[in-house]
C-alpha cells in the first residue's frame, strides 16, 4: 500500500498533533517536490516545509512566511527542553548521514552551538540535506518511506521549537499517550507525563522509525495498512528515578524507544521495566 502526499500530511498531523495540509509538483529542473504547511493558520504568518527528491537526495527545507516574523522570533525563545528536542533530532540527522544548514539573522550556527540562541532570532533559515541515496530507482514506496523519513525529522525539529503551549500545553490531559490503542487498552498500560509529551514521541518516532526496537516488527508491514504506524513509545528512565523533577529534560534519542505492543506489554511485566537488550534475548532462546 503505497504512500502518498496526502498520507504524508495526515501522519505528520497525527504525530505531532498539529494539523498540516500538503501540496506537491514539480520544480523547474523537472525535480519532484512535497511541501507541508500549518493547515490552520495564513500561509504567510506561518511556514512550509519542502522536501525536493532530486537525484540521489532529498532536500528538506524550511521557509518561513513573509509575515512570519513574530513566529521566527517566539522560536529563538524556546525553552531549553525544546532546544534540546531540537538539537538531539539535528544530531540524529547529522549522525544519519545528513547535512544540516541553519542561519539564524544570516550568520551560520551548528545546531548544538549555544550562541545560536543569544539574540533575538529575527530570520531563520533551516534545512536538512541528505545525499547518496538509492532513490528514484523504480521502488514508489521506498521512495517515500525515505521522504517521510528526512520530512518528518525536519518537521519535529521544527515543531520542537515551536509556540505550541497554546494547544493545552505539554501535559494535556486530552493527548493520547499511545496512539491506535482502544480506550481500556491504554489504562494497563504504564504512563507517565513523559512519554505523554507528543512532541517527544514524535521526536522519538522520527528519529527510530516505527520499526519496534526490540523484536524489529514493522506494525504496518506485518499486519495491514491499517497497522501502519501503530507504534508505542517507551521511557527507558525508571520513573522512580526522575521522581518529581519538573526541570527534568528527556532525551528523545536515548530515553525513548519506539516499541510494538507486544514487547511494551513484555517490558512493563517488571518492575523495573525490562530493558530493550533483555527483550531482545528472551526472543533469541531457542
Ligand atoms: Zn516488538
Ligand atoms: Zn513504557
Amino acid at each position: 500500500m503505497p504512500l502518498n502526499l496526502y498520507s504524508l500530511a495526515n501522519r505528520m498531523s497525527a504525530e505531532t498533533g498539529f494539523a498540516f495540509a500538503g501540496t506537491e509538483g514539480r520544480d523547474d529542473d523537472g525535480n519532484r517536490w512535497l511541501e507541508l504547511r500549518p493547515a490552520e493558520y495564513p500561509a504567510g504568518q506561518t511556514f512550509t516545509l519542502r522536501t525536493v527528491v532530486g537525484w540521489r537526495r532529498i532536500d528538506v527545507i524550511f521557509r518561513p512566511g513573509n509575515f512570519a516574523g513574530e513566529l521566527v522570533e517566539a522560536m529563538g525563545q524556546a525553552g531549553e527542553a525544546s532546544r534540546h528536542v531540537f538539537c538531539t533530532v539535528l544530531a540524529a540527522c547529522r549522525d544519519a548521514g545528513a547535512e544540516i544548514s541553519l542561519s539564524v539573522n544570516g550568520v551560520k550556527y551548528s545546531p548544538d552551538d549555544d550562541a545560536l540562541w543569544t539574540s533575538p532570532w529575527r530570520s531563520l533559515d533551516f534545512a536538512i540535506h541528505r545525499g547518496m541515496l538509492t532513490i528514484n530507482e523504480g521502488d514508489t514506496n521506498a521512495d517515500l518511506c525515505q521522504i517521510e523519513q528526512w520530512t518528518s525529522r525536519a518537521a519535529v525539529a521544527v515543531l520542537a521549537i515551536l509556540p505550541l503551549e497554546v494547544e493545552g500545553g505539554e501535559s494535556s490531559e486530552t493527548v493520547p499517550e499511545v496512539a491506535g490503542l482502544p480506550e481500556g487498552a491504554r489504562t494497563r498500560i504504564e504512563v507517565n507525563r513523559y512519554e505523554r509529551d507528543r512532541r517527544n514521541r514524535a521526536a522519538a518516532i522520527a528519529i527510530h522509525g516505527y520499526r519496534c526496537k526490540a523484536c524489529g516488527v514493522d506494525m504496518g508491514e506485518r499486519y495491514c495498512a491499517d497497522a501502519i504506524g501503530l507504534i508505542e513509545v517507551h521511557h527507558t528512565t525508571p520513573i522512580s528515578e526522575i521522581g518529581s523533577d519538573d526541570g527534568y529534560i528527556v532525551d528523545p534519542r536515548n530515553e525513548l524507544i519506539p516499541l510494538c505492543p507486544n514487547c511494551h506489554s513484555v517490558a512493563h511485566r517488571r518492575t523495573p521495566p525490562f530493558s530493550v537488550d533483555e527483550l531482545r534475548d528472551m526472543q533469541h532462546r531457542p
